[in-house]
């Protein structure tokens, strides 16, 4: 399926930018219309991550005319594994800028738009309405919501990439001439059941597979050529060197975009609806989350505990807490780490941020270890408030 161009071309091009683009210019499906609506375009960015860093140099380089960039985070070391448009001189740097910086090296000639806020409800109508195609780089679930729900409502394309560990995923998100991403899922996944990149990792250069084919697709769909991504979803493998491409179909009873939504304007709460934790976590946290002060004075006052670190093996390896025995959170969702916990001793429960460990606790609370605790923050407050010498990821 072929669309229309989305933008209408710029009145001209001038000697320079004739000159940078030239290879495109010579390319007769881009050629100088193609490269006028690139010029015209405005596109916005939401994450300047990973999937973000290369989608924002290369939709730089390629002209479009405006670009924007929103992100609320500041740069930091964990993230240059991936994420290419930030440099060693960027750590501590508002991430908005530290891109727009790069992107400004990249093409002098673009108009680059620096949002340094965090996306929500009360702004993301405000921000979309500026631009004509959106790129979604963003890393979970209540943000991806919110930019689904706001480009439908606002009859806006966007395209949108996911990447775990090996894997990456890419779709373009087109109400008007195919599904959306509710139409794909209706629901979030159940809180604790998809690990975040921050969780279970992702290969670096996987970000520039996908975030390449977002790049590809939104210039696809601006300058009308070829068959953009619109009710296809790509499934790249890069363990195995595959791509392929499965249909996904509109859905005429989606909520949103269906023949009668249910959802006509931005939900309240996209940090409910998606969840952290699970309702079963939420009760079992209850006055059962102590401090990593509070682990500490334990351990300083010798008290008989077992602390159980619920992450996984490699996590383990880079860091852990003193005296931690490592049992993952799988072996508590299938009952198997039970048989491994001291009936004597009080339980203490610790993940990477308290999320896990809020999962498991309420397994092991259950099992009737009632006095049970997990510790709030996890490793990295432990590392930020008790030992900063520690490496952390
Ligand atoms: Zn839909």
């Amino acid at each position: 399926m072929s669309l229309p161009p989305l933008v209408e071309p710029a009145a001209e091009l001038t000697r320079e930018e004739v000159n940078r683009y030239s290879r495109h210019l010579i390319i007769p499906d881009v050629g100088m219309a193609g490269q006028k609506r690139l010029k015209n375009a405005k596109v916005l960015c939401v994450g300047a991550g990973g999937l973000g860093s290369p989608a924002l140099m290369y939709l730089a380089a390629a002209g479009v005319g405006t670009l924007g960039i929103i992100d609320f985070d500041v740069v930091d070391e964990s993230n240059l594994q991936r994420q290419v448009i930030h440099r060693q001189s960027s750590l501590g740097k508002p991430k908005a800028e530290s891109a727009a910086d790069t992107v400004r090296e990249i093409n002098p000639l673009i108009n680059v738009v620096v949002h340094n806020v965090a996306l929500d409800r009360d702004n993301v109508m405000e921000i979309f309405s500026g631009y004509d195609l959106i790129v979604d780089g963003t890393d979970n679930f209540a943000t991806r919501y919110m930019v689904n729900d706001a480009a439908v409502l606002l009859g806006k394309p966007y395209v949108w990439g996911s990447i775990y560990r090996f894997d990456g995923q890419a779709s373009v998100f087109w109400a008007e001439h195919g599904p959306c991403y509710r139409c794909l899922y209706p629901e979030p996944p159940p809180p604790g059941m998809v690990p975040s990149c921050a969780e279970g990792g992702v290969l670096g250069v996987l970000c520039a597979s996908i975030g390449s084919i977002q790049v590809n697709e939104a210039i696809k769909v601006i300058t009308g050529i070829g068959e953009p991504l619109v009710g296809r979803l790509m499934i790249y493998d890069a363990l195995e060197m595959t791509y392929r491409s499965v249909k996904v179909r509109k859905d005429p009873e989606c909520a949103l975009c269906g023949k009668n939504p249910t959802i006509t304007e931005l939900l309240p709460d996209y940090q409910a609806f998606c969840g952290t934790l699970s309702d079963e976590a939420s009760e079992a946290v209850k006055d059962s989350t102590i401090s990593v002060h509070d682990l500490k004075a334990m351990q300083d006052r010798g008290e008989d505990i077992f602390l159980v670190d619920v992450r996984e093996p490699n996590e383990h390896e880079i860091v852990s807490i003193p005296g931690a025995t490592l049992i993952p959170k799988g072996e508590f969702l299938d009952g198997s780490a039970l048989e491994k916990l001291p009936q004597d001793k009080k339980i203490v429960l610790h993940c990477k941020s308290g999320a896990r460990s809020a999962e498991a606790l309420a397994v092991v609370k259950k099992a009737g270890f009632s006095d049970a605790v997990h510790v709030g923050g996890g490793i990295l407050a432990w590392i930020n408030q008790i030992d900063p010498s520690l490496p952390t990821y």
